[in-house]
């Protein structure tokens, strides 16, 4: 794409959308009274003030906003031909009439300077200003996201895989000019390659994007029969990602510039490769630590036993010690999840103690002899209250 390709299509509706926005520019309502909006904007003055903000770029331009709105809403002249929409704020429409001394204080004041270089850009008039316009960069590309499905063991062991995109690359015919081979486009006859119209108002120049190439600056008189003019085709490109070990569920990699080219010439945008991990059977990962159930039987649990225990790198011996409560988590340190910053967590071992379901006589008999000899009142706790 040439680098005199402007976005500068859908100007004319940006500058009505800023205009839909001094009332939020100050925070108040539609109809808020003049007492409203002086209160308004002394406050976010004071707050957004380049003496309190020293150096601070963005609470300068949040200032010179905040100035320009109030000199708007502040002026009921001012005020009521803005409520009236932009045919009657900018002349053109009936009745209407445009003056520029409605803006000139807020001009003198400073709430405009820094514009866009020589002309006053229209633009710039309620502060943020577009994004475009003398050596602005073009809008890029927007993000891709791709979903990666991992199985729990890999997204702990880190995989290196190839993934497919579907996107929007230049057009290999034209090499995204959309010109048919052997012919280029044209400077367009209309706004003479600016890619806009401008109509003097005052000392503002209105400009509009130019209806001719849209903005462009130049025509395609033999649109390339691949994209038909577009210079934008459609292909599937393999990237290779590379998953750290450790990986956490929704975590996202970003591959910078592998996103959707720009149609306005800018940078291209990222792809992100987003992970999602499916559960595993045994274990829940809680950070970078990993939570294991493990039963133990109820004569284990009081008797204390060694018992087998998965790890998500073969098994352990756990030492449960004897009087075991349910419940009872033990930490083994270094068996948990891979940090991407090297190490690991740990395995919460949590003991579940079982009861037995179903007891033959001789496991009753024993068991009622227990409880005979059992002296402790286990719910003396709720006695004492
Ligand atoms: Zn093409
Ligand atoms: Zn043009």
């Amino acid at each position: 794409m040439k680098e005199a390709q402007k976005p500068a299509h859908g100007r004319l509706l940006l500058l009505v959308y800023k205009m839909a926005d001094l009332y939020k520019t100050l925070g108040v309502e539609k109809n808020a009274t003049q007492d409203e909006i002086k209160k308004a904007y002394r406050k976010l003055a004071r707050k957004y003030h380049p003496d309190a903000n020293p150096g601070d770029k963005n609470a300068e331009a949040k200032f010179k906003e905040i100035s320009a709105a109030y000199d708007v809403l502040s002026n009921p002249e001012k005020r009521k031909a803005y409520d009236a929409g932009p045919q009657q704020f900018f002349g053109g429409g009936q009745g209407g009439g445009f003056d520029a001394s409605m803006f000139e204080e807020a001009f003198r004041r400073g709430a405009f300077g820094g514009g866009s270089g020589g002309g006053f850009n229209i633009f710039d008039l309620f502060g943020g200003g577009a994004a475009y316009g003398s050596g602005r960069a073009p809008a890029r590309g927007a993000d891709l996201t791709y979903v990666l499905n991992l199985s729990f063991d890999d997204s702990l062991r880190g995989v290196t895989t190839r993934i497919s995109v579907d996107k929007d690359v230049g057009c290999p015919v034209c090499g995204g000019s959309g010109a048919a081979p052997g012919t280029s486009p044209v400077t367009c006859p209309q706004c003479g390659g600016r890619g806009t119209i401008s109509q003097n108002q005052g000392f503002f120049a209105l400009s509009q994007p130019c209806p001719r190439c849209g903005g462009r600056g130049s025509i395609i008189e033999n649109p390339c029969p691949r994209c038909a003019g577009s210079g934008i085709s459609r292909a599937t490109k393999k990237y290779t990602v590379k998953i750290p070990a450790g990986v956490k569920n929704g975590s996202k990699i970003r591959l910078k510039g592998k996103g959707q080219l720009s149609a306005a010439g800018g940078q291209p945008g990222d792809l992100y490769v987003k992970v999602q991990v499916a559960p595993s059977p045994l274990f829940h990962r809680r950070g970078d630590d990993l939570q294991l159930e493990v039963p133990v039987s109820f004569a284990e649990a009081a008797l204390g036993a060694k018992v087998e225990v998965p790890t998500t790198n073969g098994n352990i011996s756990l030492k449960i010690p004897k009087g075991t409560p349910n419940g009872k988590t033990f930490r083994v340190k270094g068996k948990g999840a891979p940090r991407i910053r090297g190490g690991s967590g740990d395995l919460l071992v949590k003991v579940g103690v079982i009861v037995p379901a179903r007891l033959n006589k001789e496991q009753r008999q024993t068991l009622e002899k227990f409880a005979a000899l059992s002296h402790e009142d286990p719910r003396a706790g709720l006695k004492a209250r």
